[in-house]
C-alpha cells in the first residue's frame, strides 16, 4: 500500500495499492479488480479504488506522432498536458481545452472529459479527441473514433476510467499566433455584475472565468474578478514564465485554511487590484495555471485533505442557485478560497456521462472538517437537485446514488460499456452501494 496512487484531495483515502503500466503492449492484471489511473489530480474517488488496485499510465510518456502542418498529434495515454505543451508550443500550437493545471494526463483529460476557461467557444476536451486505443480486461483492444466504435467513443469520453485502459489518444490542437495572453481583469462588485459580464464577453473573449470573493454578503454578495483574454497577436513579446518554483514541503499538523486565513486572504486578493479595470500580457503559466506554481499545495489543507464541491447549474436557474449557495456556505460558518465560478456554452459534450452542460458552474474547496463538511454538502445537494444540476465526479467523495441517477440519465445505459473487470470506489459509492 502506498500513498503515491492517492487522489489530490487526499479524502478518504490515504493509500491505494497499485501497478505500473511499462509499456503500450503490456497485459492487464489477472483475477483481480483494477481501475485505470492517470495523474491522480482528481480531487475525491473517481481514481480511486480502494477494494482493488489502480493500474497507473503513469509510464506510458511516449509521442507517437506530430504533424506540425495539422496540429494533429498522438501520443500515449500518460503523457501530461504539460508535456505537450513544451512540445507544440513553441511550433505555434496550443492544447485545445485545457483545465486548471498542466499535471494531468491525456488519459485523464478523456475519460472526465475535462473543461477549461474556453467552454463557451470550444466545448470540452472530448470535443476535440479524434481518436483513441482502449484495452479491456480481456486482452481486447479496439480503436474508438466517432466513426468507428462510436458508442464505446461516447462511453469511455467522460467514462471514467471504467470502459477500459485508454492506451493511446489522438488529439485536435489548437493553431496559436501567441501563448501569452491578452488579459482583461475587472474587479466587479456583485452576481448580477458577473452574469452581465459573462454575457458581454462569451462572443469577443476565447477565456472567461471569474474568482469570487465567497465571504462577501448582502449587496456584495458574489463579488469578485472577472478575467477575460485572448491569446495576444503573433507581433507581442512573450512575457517569461514565473521564475521563482515554490513549495508546501511538509505536512502542517492542521490545515492553514481555517475562518481567520480565509477571511484575510479574500479581502486581500479582492483588494489587490485598485482599478475597476487593469489589463495586461501574462504568460499562459500563471492565466491558466496559477496553482500549479506552488508545488504540493494540497498539503495546506493538512493531514485530513480537502473536498471540493463543483456543480453546474441551469442558466434560468444560475443566479438563485448560485447565491443560496454561498448563503448556506456562510450560515454553516464555512469558507473557500478557491472559488471559480464560469458560464458554460451550449456545445454538447460528446460524452455519455460527460459533466459540462449549459448552464453557470461553480467550485469551492473545502477542508475537510468531519460530519459538518459533509452535512454542508447535504444542504448543498438540496439546492442543485432543486435547479436540476450536476455535481462533477473529477472532483466529488460526497455525492449520493439517488443524486448521481438523477444528474447522469444515461448512468443505466452506460452499464452496457462497462468493463466487468473494471471499478472504483466512486462507482461503488454510486451505482454500487451496499445496502
Ligand atoms: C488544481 C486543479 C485544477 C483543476 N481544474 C479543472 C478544471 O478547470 N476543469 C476540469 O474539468 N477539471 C479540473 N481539475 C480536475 C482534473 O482535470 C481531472 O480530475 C483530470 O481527469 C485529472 O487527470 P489525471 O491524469 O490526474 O487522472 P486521474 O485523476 O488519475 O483519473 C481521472 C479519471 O480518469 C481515469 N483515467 C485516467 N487515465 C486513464 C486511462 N489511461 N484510461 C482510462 N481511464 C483513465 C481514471 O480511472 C479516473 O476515473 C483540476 C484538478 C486540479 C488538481
Amino acid at each position: 500500500m502506498s500513498d503515491k496512487y492517492v487522489s489530490w484531495g487526499r479524502y478518504p483515502f490515504k493509500n491505494q495499492k497499485g501497478v505500473d503500466l511499462l509499456w503500450r503492449d503490456d497485459q492487464l492484471p489477472v483475477n483481480t479488480n483494477f481501475l485505470p489511473q492517470g495523474n491522480a489530480r482528481s480531487y475525491g474517488d473517481c481514481c480511486m479504488n480502494a477494494d482493488g488496485m489502480v493500474v497507473s499510465t503513469h509510464n506510458l510518456k511516449h509521442f507517437i506522432s506530430f504533424d506540425p502542418e495539422t496540429g494533429v498529434l498522438r501520443c500515449e495515454a500518460g503523457v501530461l498536458l504539460k508535456d505537450i505543451l513544451d512540445v507544440v508550443e513553441p511550433q505555434g500550437w496550443f492544447v485545445p481545452v485545457t483545465p486548471g493545471t498542466k499535471f494531468v494526463s491525456v488519459g485523464g483529460a478523456v475519460a472526465n472529459d475535462v473543461h477549461g476557461k474556453n467552454h463557451h467557444v470550444a466545448g470540452t476536451f472530448g470535443c476535440h479527441v479524434r481518436s483513441f486505443e482502449l484495452l479491456r480486461s480481456d486482452g481486447a483492444r479496439m480503436v474508438c473514433s466517432p466513426s468507428e466504435n462510436p458508442e464505446m467513443f461516447s462511453a469511455t469520453i467522460g467514462g471514467l476510467g471504467l470502459t477500459g485502459v485508454i492506451v493511446w489518444v489522438e488529439i485536435q490542437l489548437k493553431k496559436i499566433a501567441n501563448s501569452a495572453i491578452d488579459l482583461e481583469t475587472i474587479k466587479y462588485s456583485n452576481l448580477n455584475e458577473f452574469f452581465s459580464l459573462s454575457a458581454e464577453s462569451d462572443a469577443n473573449y476565447e477565456y472567461t472565468v471569474a474568482w469570487i470573493d465567497c465571504l462577501a454578503r448582502g449587496e456584495q454578495l458574489g463579488r469578485g474578478h472577472f478575467m477575460r483574454g485572448n491569446h495576444a497577436s503573433g507581433n507581442r513579446k512573450k512575457p517569461s514564465r514565473r521564475s521563482l518554483p515554490l513549495t508546501v514541503p511538509i505536512d502542517p499538523p492542521v490545515s492553514l485554511v481555517n475562518a481567520f486565513s480565509l477571511k484575510l486572504m479574500n479581502a486581500l486578493y479582492y483588494n489587490r487590484q485598485r482599478t475597476r479595470s487593469k489589463q495586461t500580457i501574462v504568460h499562459y503559466d500563471p492565466f491558466f495555471y496559477p496553482l500549479d506554481g506552488v508545488k504540493n499545495w494540497n498539503r495546506v489543507y493538512g493531514p485530513k485533505g480537502f473536498l471540493q464541491y463543483q456543480f453546474v447549474v441551469p442558466a434560468e436557474n444560475s443566479a438563485d442557485a448560485i447565491r443560496e449557495t454561498l448563503d448556506r456556505i456562510s450560515a454553516a460558518n464555512c469558507g473557500s478560497f478557491l472559488a471559480v465560478l464560469k458560464v458554460f456554452g451550449d456545445k454538447p459534450s460528446p460524452g455519455m456521462l460527460s459533466f459540462p452542460r449549459p448552464g453557470a458552474t461553480l467550485a469551492l474547496d473545502f477542508p475537510f472538517q468531519g460530519e459538518k463538511t459533509h452535512a454542508l454538502f447535504n444542504q448543498l445537494d438540496e439546492i442543485v437537485v432543486q435547479a436540476n444540476g450536476a455535481i462533477y465526479p473529477a472532483k466529488d467523495a460526497h455525492m449520493k446514488p439517488a443524486h448521481f441517477r438523477q444528474y447522469y440519465p444515461n448512468a443505466e445505459r452506460f452499464k452496457e460499456f462497462k468493463d466487468p473487470n473494471i471499478t472504483s470506489s466512486f462507482w461503488q459509492r454510486v451505482m454500487e452501494p451496499s445496502a
